[in-house]
């Protein structure tokens, strides 16, 4: 996202608070142990997994970060975005509980009609199993490939275009 949408802020820093931004709406399976059903919007893929926490968090991390630089909205935009493409994506899963993408203004647990991404478990001795393999291919080939498919999208046209300002 950072590569092809903010090629001129990405740098090591960023990338690594962009990628913390989307990783952070997980931090909610603490709920578990609070003994928060899954189903509660305080549960794992609830209030974390929604818009307004996206807001939240992301504007949170670019003010944070970059508010004595001109363009900290940009970065707050790219943190937003980083945060939401979490529960976008978790609502590709095959299984678990829909997001609650739209808390506070609905409880609703919501998937997108197609889901191709396989869920992870959500123990983290079994993601070291052959359950865990087959997830993060299929996370190579439903993010991983698209993902870098955008980025050398986007080297080509730059290098197109560059081509076409010389002429
Ligand atoms: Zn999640």
């Amino acid at each position: 996202m950072g590569c092809v949408f903010f090629p001129k802020e990405v740098d090591r820093r960023a990338l690594l608070i962009a990628g913390l931004c989307a990783v952070i709406p997980d931090a909610d399976i603490v709920a578990f142990s609070l003994g928060i059903p899954y189903e509660s919007p305080w549960g794992h893929r609830g209030w974390t997994h929604s818009l307004v926490f996206a807001v939240f968090l992301g504007s949170s991390a670019g003010w944070l970060f970059y508010r004595r630089q001109r363009y900290w909205l940009r970065m707050a935009l790219w943190f937003i975005l980083a945060v939401a493409s979490h529960p976008l994506l978790d609502m590709l899963t095959t299984g678990g509980l829909g997001c609650a993408l739209l808390w506070p203004f609905s409880a609703e647990r919501l998937f997108f009609p197609v889901r191709v991404i396989r869920v992870s478990p959500l123990e983290a001795g079994a993601f070291f199993s052959t359950w865990g393999l087959k997830v993060l291919l299929s996370e190579g080939v439903w993010i991983g490939l698209p993902a870098a498919g955008l980025i050398l999208a986007r080297f080509f046209w730059m290098k197109i275009r560059d081509g076409f300002a010389k002429k």
